[in-house]
């Protein structure tokens, strides 16, 4: 079997990994550098917490791979199980969070719930307004520069060919299977897998599957480095876009939501709205009042693919044998990446999956 898997991001780099360590030839076909799509612009968040409950499963897989990068692919990206704290501030989003930890529990997430004493005597700092606070300690966050070339590195390595800076490939279905044009030459595949991100859209839309997906931008920012105080990635428990900020090792804090991401036009190059800077920083100081006086030094956008129903388009296509697609991860899809490249890469070779991924098929939008 030949596998071509467009799209270098992380999910297509994640995908050419385990298809070849199952000895699988793949191609990973990426128009321009790889890494430099909405996974280079990501928070970096590893979180299970508010996620769809359908996606528990797969971000499970998920997490254990996440737990075993460094093992997996002969490099740190920066992994740390830090925990990931999410504060109340409101009754409301605490009967939320009390709803969803229930819910959640029969998945396999056990949340942490911790009263305003505990969250003050554990981390020192931290929303000292806080009525309430979830706490996940397997959680974290990795590197969003560093994944995606250890991913494509190690695919290489496994036996993976990684074409870079093919322009826009011309893709064709053949009676073999497919046919991708690019600037680097013409490549036939039998297995075609769609990890365009929030380009797939179009992919999908060559194979007759439209989707309803918009491109957007979440809104980031990152402060001068700090001396290291914050553990773990925290964000606020609200029913709006809360905000969230990590510390990085070097000191900076990243930080990121609290204002409604932008649309992307055309170009697919998202933009930073320096309008919504000072209602980001007012959400960032209620987690953390000593961030009051930094100095921001970067703020920046990534496109991302959402679709209505905030779920991804992952599986075998509805209309095309041999085209499977993995794209739209609605601003959640870095914490999924090594299991969505884990998932494709079983399904592609055994034509199924131990992961659940139903609810996140295409055919969801046949009708
Ligand atoms: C600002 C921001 C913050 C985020 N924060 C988090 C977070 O904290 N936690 C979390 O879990 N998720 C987060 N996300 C979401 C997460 O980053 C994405 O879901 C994930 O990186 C998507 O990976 P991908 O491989 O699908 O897409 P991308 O990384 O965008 O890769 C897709 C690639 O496909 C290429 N491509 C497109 N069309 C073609 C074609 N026809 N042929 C060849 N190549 C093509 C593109 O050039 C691109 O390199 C964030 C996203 C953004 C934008």
């Amino acid at each position: 079997m030949q596998v071509i898997v467009l799209g270098g991001g992380l999910m297509g780099s994640a995908t050419a990994f385990f298809l070849a360590r199952r000895g699988i030839r793949v191609r990973l076909i990426e128009r321009g550098h790889v890494g430099a799509g909405a996974t280079v612009a990501s928070f970096g968040n590893i979180r299970r917490t508010g996620r769809v409950l359908e996606q528990l499963p797969l971000a499970k897989r998920s997490l254990d791979l996440w737990s075993r990068a460094e093992e997996l692919l002969g490099r740190d990206v920066e992994f740390r199980a830090t925990g990931h704290l999410r504060l109340i501030f409101d009754e409301a989003s605490r009967a939320d969070m009390l709803r969803f930890a229930e819910a959640a529990r029969p998945w396999g997430l056990e949340l942490d719930q911790l009263e305003p004493a505990e969250i003050r005597r554990r981390f020192p700092g931290l929303g000292p307004s806080a009525i309430g606070a979830s706490f996940s300690p397997r959680d974290g966050s990795a590197n969003p520069r560093l994944v995606v070339p250890a991913f494509a590195d190690a695919a290489s390595r496994a036996g993976a060919e990684i074409i870079a800076h093919a322009g826009e490939p011309r893709i064709e279905k053949t009676e073999a299977g497919f046919k991708v044009r690019t600037t680097q030459g013409s490549f036939g595949a039998d297995v075609l897998v769609n990890c365009a991100g929030a380009w797939g859209a179009e992919i999908a839309r060559h194979f007759g599957e439209p989707v309803p997906l918009t491109a957007h931008g979440p809104q980031m920012g990152v402060t001068e480095p700090l001396p290291h105080r914050i553990l773990p990635v925290v964000g606020i428990w609200s029913q709006d876009s809360g905000a969230y900020l990590r510390q990085v090792e070097r000191g900076n804090v990243v930080f990121g939501g609290g204002v409604p991401r932008v649309p992307v036009a055309g170009t697919g190059f998202a933009q930073y709205d320096p309008a919504g800077l000072a209602v980001q920083l007012a959400k960032v100081v209620q987690l953390c009042p000593a961030l009051a006086d930094v100095t921001i030094i970067r703020q920046w956008s990534g496109c991302e693919g959402y679709l209505s129903d905030m779920l991804p388009v992952m599986g075998a296509s509805g209309s095309t044998p041999g085209l499977f697609h993995a794209f739209g991860f609605c601003g959640h899809g870095f914490q999924l990446g090594p299991g969505v490249g884990d998932t494709m890469a079983e399904l592609i070779a055994t034509g199924t999956s131990a992961t659940p991924i139903a609810a996140m098929s295409i055919a969801r939008f046949a009708a």
